[in-house]
């Protein structure tokens, strides 16, 4: 298993990468291990999954057994089960939604919303408020309705949104820091077909004058824009066929119309990727047609590598009524890092009450840049675009890359003192923790 992150900029080097098989073994090596942390798919870009050494920890021995311990739960045997009477899904934490999204639609179920790619672990993506677009869709978390983990003293300990109220919405969006998650139930809704079409060439003007309306007009939206022209680079839009439930499982569903212009935007004439100059083969059909909605919800596909593969990524989360002037506040500054990126996507996200969600309490939009993989250069931006992105209230993305100072991250999560306690009371000897948590959790 490769010690390293999709990115390929933080290594997991510093413990054995378990893989345990059973719950009963997991919660063996949760026991006898004094730092533990959970790896998904391992598609964060930051030190979030990483066991970083502290001053206080001893050096490691290499001929005795690591009291630290990755784990990956790649070889964990969970069936994956429904219940149709209540609308869910309980699967492995560790499955990925390439993995699991076949399995739903087979059972003519489906979830409401993706990100960008279906290759991210059920668990990895949830921990980190993972989320795609739409203006009545919450994160990927909001599905969560159950949830099953190792606690630091190796017991199994079962929440749900039911049962458990205020704690069972701080501990979905945990960063990793309440325990391995085993299994998750999701929340499920009849499975539907959706087409997604894309145009090209939206000029900045009309999207900053009529923002709702366009980020409001289909199911999801996505903006694709390098900041060059005054226009943004491509629209996607992903539409949902309702009404043809029997067609949605057989991908038979009737199209909609595709209009030529769209807000002064042209339809492309074939397939795109969201840099357009890279092949579209990894994407998810466009063009208008309809396809069962785990093909067409991620952009990319899951037997191909997605977006460029050769990136960092960093994301920041505007409440939604500051969007414009933050674009127009990141536009002023675009020939300070356009020629570092390669595209820049903007997407809506709904208001909820999962407490370390970026969204938690407000509907935001999420700017998210692909930077070309040169992290001294990269390092060197951060801080000028969220110095410029500072007014507007922003949150980052919890899994991508970021350099706001602790403290005011801190500030911008109003339940961080909750959520404090719940670690602590979870994980009083910080079994968990790791310098991420000590550092945006933690600090004082
Ligand atoms: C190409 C690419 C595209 C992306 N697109 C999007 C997007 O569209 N939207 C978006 O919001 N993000 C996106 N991301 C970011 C990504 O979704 C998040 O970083 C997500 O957390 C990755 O999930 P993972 O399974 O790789 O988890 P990891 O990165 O391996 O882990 C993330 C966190 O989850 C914890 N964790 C993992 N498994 C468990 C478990 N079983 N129990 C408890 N904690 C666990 C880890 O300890 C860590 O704290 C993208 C990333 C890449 C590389």
């Amino acid at each position: 298993m490769e010690k390293h992150n999709w990115a390929g900029n933080i290594e997991f080097a510093s413990a054995q990468i378990h893989t345990p098989q059973t719950v009963e073994e997991l919660q063996e090596l949760v026991r006898a291990s004094r730092k533990v942390k959970a790896l998904g798919a391992r598609h964060s870009f930051n030190d979030i999954a990483a066991i970083t050494e502290q001053a206080d920890e001893p050096q490691q021995q290499a001929l005795e057994p690591s009291p630290w311990a990755y784990i990956s739960l790649d070889r964990l045997d969970a069936p994956v089960t429904f219940d149709h009477a209540r609308g869910t899904v309980t699967c492995s934490a560790g499955i990925t939604y390439g993995e699991l999204c076949p399995l739903l639609h087979r059972e003519k179920v489906a979830l409401h919303n993706m990100a960008s790619l279906p290759h991210i672990t059920v668990a990895g993506a949830c921990a980190t408020a993972t989320h795609g677009s739409g203006d009545g869709n919450g994160n990927l978390a909001t599905a969560v309705v159950g949830l099953e983990m190792v606690t630091a003293d190796g017991d199994l300990r079962s929440l749900s949104r039911e049962r458990d109220g205020e704690t069972f919405q701080g501990a979905v969006v945990g960063l990793g820091g309440l325990g391995v998650a085993t299994q998750i139930t999701l929340a499920t809704e009849p499975a539907f077909a959706m087409q997604q079409e894309v145009y090209e060439d939206l000029p900045v003007a009309k999207l900053y004058d009529q923002f709702d309306e366009i980020m409001s007009s289909a199911y999801s939206v996505s903006l694709f824009t390098d900041w060059q022209e005054e226009r943004v680079n491509q629209v996607w839009l992903k539409r949902r066929l309702d009404g043809q439930a029997g067609a949605a499982a057989s991908s038979q569903a009737a199209a909609l119309p595709v209009a030529a212009d769209f807000y002064g935007a042209t339809l492309a004439p074939t397939h795109r990727h969201p840099v357009t100059r890279f092949s579209p083969d990894p994407c998810t059909p466009q063009m208008g047609i309809p396809g069962p909605w785990h093909e067409r919800l991620p952009h990319f596909r899951v037997d191909h590598t997605p977006a460029s593969g050769d990136e960092l990524q960093t994301e920041y989360f505007v409440p939604r009524g500051h969007a414009v002037a933050a674009l127009q506040a990141l536009e002023r500054l675009k020939e300070q890092f356009a020629s570092r990126l390669w595209i820049s996507e903007v997407r809506s996200v709904a208001a909820d009450r999962l407490w370390m969600s970026q969204s938690y309490g407000m509907p935001t939009i999420g700017i998210h840049f692909s930077w070309k993989k040169n992290w001294p250069a990269v390092a060197q931006l951060l801080p000028v675009v969220e110095e410029t992105l500072a007014p507007f209230n922003v949150r980052p993305h919890w899994g991508k890359l970021f350099a706001i100072a602790p403290a005011l991250v801190q500030a911008k999560f109003p339940r961080l003192a909750d959520f404090q306690a719940l670690l602590q009371t979870a994980d009083p000897q910080g079994k968990f923790r790791n310098g991420y948590l000590d550092r945006y959790i933690f600090a004082a």
